[in-house]
């Protein structure tokens, strides 16, 4: 995270998307590993490029990396990443399977996936419902879940009251032994997993009754969370840590809360924007009016200038979303739509006054299209 992934990819901080988007591509092609057999360090170099544009890529992770230096936001207790989130970056390496695979699985099964090499947790999702209204402003929600935690009563040993044990003779505690292996390409000497203690470096003299020497338990957790204002349907908050408990001092997975934002009866989102379409009587509509709208700070009352033409789009300024950390809002778009009566039993009075009253020479765009038309 530390890394500057503007100097990775070589371009300016004010560098626009498609600068950045254009640098990207020409190093991915370079550092390309299939293109690079003979340089290792260009699988370095090219997970390195990723990374960078995989936040640089992204309005909101940039802004976030621009601002607080990681692209997952403001605090530990409060990331917000957009759906489909960013990875840890790493990537898993289980000594377990390596030797799995060049032996034949004789270090194989559970031994090895068991090994010294530490383990993460796994990510836990869940989901959670707002209303448009929390979406807008932001809202702080208690989520329970269960998930496996350390076990508080042997502090993770799997032992009674956590000393119940003896380190392995085997290993001498280490919970790897070194071994020689005949192979197609000699005997070559090899570390691998204790399969004594399977790896743990501990022989269990009585097992913990709580967990029954696992280390690990199922238990309820309650996380608070705050969700950002502005945050979009489907959009994800993830918390550090809150996922399943890691092993052999592996880091705890993260819990990823996918948000569902409920739809409102009126307003519609559009990026930061609010959409809103509001019918007005056509009376209105040629003499001005004012209406009553919806908007995230209660309702207003807008202005219908005179003669207002179906489909204009009022603008109200900031009054739209707030954009996720940072203190700009969108606009609120009114889209007038002119209703026409019905007519009825009325019709015959009524076109008499219509074509007294508005006489067709006074209705200049359709006269003007008239005028096109005619002359093709
Ligand atoms: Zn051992
Ligand atoms: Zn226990």
């Amino acid at each position: 995270m530390a890394q500057n992934y503007y100097e990775i990819l070589g371009v300016d901080k004010n560098a626009s998307a498609d600068e950045i988007k254009s640098a990207y591509r020409k190093l991915a092609k370079k550092y390309h590993p299939d293109l690079n057999k003979d340089n290792p360090d260009a699988a370095t170099k090219f997970k390195e490029i990723n990374e960078a544009y995989e936040v640089l890529g992204d309005q909101t992770k940039r802004a976030n990396y621009d601002q607080y230096g990681s692209a997952n936001g403001p605090n530990p207790n409060d990331f917000f990443r957009g759906a489909g989130g960013a990875g840890h970056g790493g990537f898993d390496f289980d000594l377990g399977d390596i030797f799995g695979n060049i032996f034949g699985g004789g270090f194989g099964g559970r031994a090895s996936r068991t090994g010294f090499s530490p383990v993460d947790g796994q990510d836990i999702t869940t989901r959670i419902n707002i209303t448009f209204d929390e979406a807008v402003k932001g809202v702080k929600k208690d989520i329970s879940y269960t998930r496996t935690e350390k076990c508080s009563d042997c502090s993770g040993t799997g032992a009674k009251n956590g000393t119940v044990y003896s380190t392995c003779t085997e290993c001498g505690g280490s919970g790897y032994v070194r071994y020689n292996q005949d192979t197609v390409f000699g005997r070559i000497t090899q570390t691998g997993a204790c399969k004594t203690c399977n790896g743990t470096g501990r022989i269990i003299r009585e097992k913990c009754a709580t967990c029954g020497g696992k280390g690990i338990k199922r238990s309820n957790t309650t996380v608070s969370i705050n969700i950002p204002a502005g945050i979009d349907n489907g959009q994800v908050v993830t918390v550090r840590g809150y996922g399943e408990a890691g092993a052999r001092g592996g880091q705890s997975g993260d819990l990823q809360i996918v948000v569902s934002v409920a739809e409102h009866p009126l307003l519609r989102r559009d990026g930061y924007d609010l959409l809103l379409d509001v019918p007005i009587p056509f009376t209105m509509a040629m003499t001005g009016g004012k209406v009553i709208i919806p908007s995230i700070d209660g309702k207003l009352e807008l202005n219908i200038p005179e003669n207002t033409q179906s489909g204009t789009i009022l603008k109200l300024r900031g009054k739209g979303i707030k954009h996720l950390n940072s203190n700009t809002y969108g606009d609120l778009k009114v889209t007038v739509k002119v209703e026409l009566p019905k007519l009825g039993r009325n019709k015959k009075a009524v076109m008499q006054i219509f074509d007294e009253q508005f006489p067709l020479d006074k209705f200049d765009k359709f006269n003007d299209y008239n005028k096109k038309v005619k002359s093709l």
